[in-house]
């Protein structure tokens, strides 16, 4: 990058140290971030894109008049709120701030602002949430207004200012990695154009160019990182062959206690045979919640240590971890193997001796956390890696526990089903095994949207449910009541039921704040039976397995992706008993309901990925954390699923012998240097 992308932005007029703090909070220090921040959505101000246009959810600016002078109310201690009902394009809107009283003295009756902010609806009325507010005399807006996420302390007037001055600086000195040449194949826009009309576009039209542009840069680039790699490891160390035994084979299937299904039978004989070979085996495995993912690690686990060599599982969550663990000693321990956990959260002379245990060969497997992939984690003779859940852990992890041998066989088993177009781009460095069967007798779970007016009848349904035995989970997006717009916390929700509602029924709360041993505490009691409705957030939504749990209530569903829903349903459903998942959600809107109607309609994870992939598009589907080693701030520009077939497409260019490699060498090298960091571990593995 040139010098002005790195200059500070205390280079720009109107920074001072305030802002700089401010913007520092958002992770911006040079002018680089402040143009990696991509505004969060646009405006056509002029072209109708104001009120009249408002969807629910949605960042809206509008340009109104304040038809009534500000009120402020509080309505209980610790909450202020500003009250003002604004007009625009023939449509009234209310405008509320929260915690903001300062707001009241800069706004006047009868005057005209520019107003941005978060649209919703109250019982039919249109309001504006916490809104930004510019007093507009009549000057000119840019033609489409970038709607760019903001801290306190900073306006969208004053964001807009700096970017508009940092892309002064920067646009003209940004090199291009994708040569001239093949940006024309493709009609991609040049780089530093990209740039300015991601913040500025002339047009909508010119910004999803813009847009596109730069995410596919960053896919394509990862792509052919991700096969550069995968090609040269495909040249080096070779991997103990790790064949099956029949007799071990038949040891395992009467362990079980189930017959496998045909896809855990199909995928089984693909991991087999590639452990049985000496080129690395490089799997993922994909399946819906429930398929029976763990059955084929365990399996491929026990036939790394019959043949004497060590095998490791890998999981992102205690809770999990210590599941697995119980599980791997019920089947292993029986046919003589020992099996062993390291976690973070044990005692430091525990984990010493667990370190030893490893080291010395003593344990054939180790089943834990990030622990496992410490620097002081050495092993005696690791053979095959496993990691559950992989989507929780980025590339780089996956490969730090490789790297704790020479050459081992690694498989990965993801939490979530993700669309084959999407894996295809994400995990191109790994073969793919789908489990597209869900063993027999599973029921499908009774997906309902509960309006707040039926709220209390559920209740009384999952008391009248918990004094037979039956248990609940209850998910909330947030763990203490936080600021803005009310979302049910988990705590006190949990203070909420059990003094009312559930005030007879056995209740506990769990939370990622909590230390392990009272999360245990609280997941064993639930496991037992004892406590019969769960109250949490998503720290249950990984892996957990509690058979007689037949309720799953999702307080403010609409706050959580498709795939994180599904994930949480399968929760229940895990016997023979009719399950049911409750999706509590207020005045949400069309497209909200759109989106949570998919999952009353299909219990496939599949299907349901593909449909959050098709409404929400790839960048907020992946959100951050299935993103991996990519970009995050350039995977939020990807609204298009059919990029995702345009940028293998492209890959597959690259790869094609007929192109000559003057024109190939120069991606490859940009690919190579913008993962230089993901190249380091897939190479040093
Ligand atoms: P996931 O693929 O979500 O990790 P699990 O491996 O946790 O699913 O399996 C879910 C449940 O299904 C477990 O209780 C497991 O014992 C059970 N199970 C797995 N395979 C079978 C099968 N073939 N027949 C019956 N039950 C199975
Ligand atoms: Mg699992």
């Amino acid at each position: 990058m040139g010098k002005p992308w790195d200059a500070s932005v205390t280079v720009l007029q109107g920074v001072g140290s305030v802002r700089e703090k401010a913007l520092e909070r958002m992770g911006i220090r040079t002018l680089g971030d402040l143009l990696m921040t991509f505004p969060r959505g646009y405006c056509d101000v002029a072209g109708g894109g104001g009120l009249a246009g408002a969807q629910p959810g949605a960042l809206t600016a509008a340009l109104v008049r304040a038809v009534s002078s500000p009120v402020t109310l509080r309505p209980r201690p610790g909450l202020t709120l500003v009250r003002c009902d604004v007009q625009g394009d023939g449509r009234r809107a209310q405008c509320l701030w929260y915690n903001q009283p300062w707001i009241a003295q800069q706004l006047h009756a009868g005057e005209d602002y520019l107003a941005i902010g978060r649209a919703d609806f109250q019982q039919g009325t249109l309001r504006l949430l916490s809104p930004d507010l510019e007093p507009w005399q009549g000057q000119d807006f840019p033609p489409v207004l970038p709607l760019y996420p903001l801290t306190r302390g900073l306006s969208q007037r004053i964001f807009r200012s700096l970017t508009a001055q940092a892309l002064r600086r920067v646009v003209g000195s940004l090199p291009d990695p994708l040569p001239a040449a093949f940006r024309r194949t493709y009609g991609l826009c040049e780089r530093n154009y990209a740039l300015e009309h991601a913040h500025y576009p002339a047009t909508l039209e010119t910004c999803r160019a813009a847009r596109e542009r730069l995410a596919l840069e960053e896919m394509l680039l990862y792509m052919l990182a991700l096969g550069d790699a995968r090609a040269r490891r495909a040249q080096e160390g070779l991997a103990p062959a790790l064949p099956a035994s029949e007799g071990l084979l038949e040891a395992l299937r009467q362990g079980l206690g189930f017959p496998l299904t045909g896809a855990q039978e199909r995928v089984l004989g693909e991991v087999l045979s590639d452990m049985a070979g000496t080129r690395p085996m490089n799997r993922m495995v994909q399946g819906d919640v429930g398929s029976g993912k763990t059955a084929v690690a365990l399996m491929a686990l026990a036939v790394a240590a019959g043949n004497g060599r060590q095998g490791a599982l890998m999981a992102p969550t205690e809770i999990l971890a210590v599941q697995l663990y119980q599980g791997a000693c019920q089947l292993l321990e029986p046919l003589g193997f020992r099996v062993g956990l390291l976690t973070g959260s044990m005692k430091a002379g525990e984990k010493r001796q667990a370190r030893a245990a490893i080291a010395q060969g003593e344990w054939d497997v180790a089943v834990g956390t990030h622990a496992l992939i410490q620097g002081d984690v050495a092993f005696h003779d690791l053979a095959l890696v496993v990691t559950d859940e992989q989507h929780r852990f980025g590339v780089r992890q996956r490969k730090a526990l490789s790297g704790k041998a020479s050459a081992p066989h690694t498989l990965v088993m993801s939490a979530t089903p993700v669309p084959r177009s999407l894996a295809l781009v994400l995990y191109g460095d790994l073969e793919l095994s789908v489990v597209d069967e869900l063993p027999p007798g599973r029921k499908p779970v009774i997906t309902k949207l509960v309006p707040p007016s039926r709220r209390a009848a559920m209740l009384d349904y999952i008391a009248r449910e918990a004094a037979q035995g039956r248990q609940t989970y209850i998910v909330c997006p947030a763990i203490d009541p936080g600021e803005g717009p009310p979302l049910r916390s988990a705590s006190a929700l949990y203070r909420e039921l059990t003094a009312g509602p559930l005030r007879d029924t056995p209740t506990a709360l769990v939370h990622g704040r909590m230390s392990a041993a009272a999360k245990d505490e609280a997941l064993e009691a639930f496991r037992r039976g004892e406590v019969r409705v769960l109250v949490s957030t998503t720290v249950i939504e990984v892996g957990i397995n509690v058979p007689q749990a037949t309720i799953m209530v999702i307080e403010d569903a609409d706050r959580f992706g498709l795939a994180q829903l599904h994930q949480l349903r399968g929760r229940v459903g895990r016997s023979s008993l009719t399950s049911y998942c409750f999706l509590l959600c207020g005045d949400v809107g069309e497209a909200a309901r759109e989106r949570l109607g998919v999952l009353t309609a299909s219990h496939d994870g599949f299907v349901v990925a593909e449909k959050d992939l098709a409404l929400r598009g790839p960048g907020e589907f992946l959100g951050t954390r299935q993103a991996g080693a990519l970009d995050p701030r350039l995977m939020a520009l990807l609204q298009d699923p059919a990029l995702l077939e345009r940028v293998r497409a492209m890959a597959d260019a690259v790869w094609a012998p007929e192109l000559p490699a003057s024109q190939r060498d120069p991606l490859l090298e940009a690919a190579r240097k913008r993962y230089a960091a993901l190249y380091q571990d897939v190479i040093l593995n």
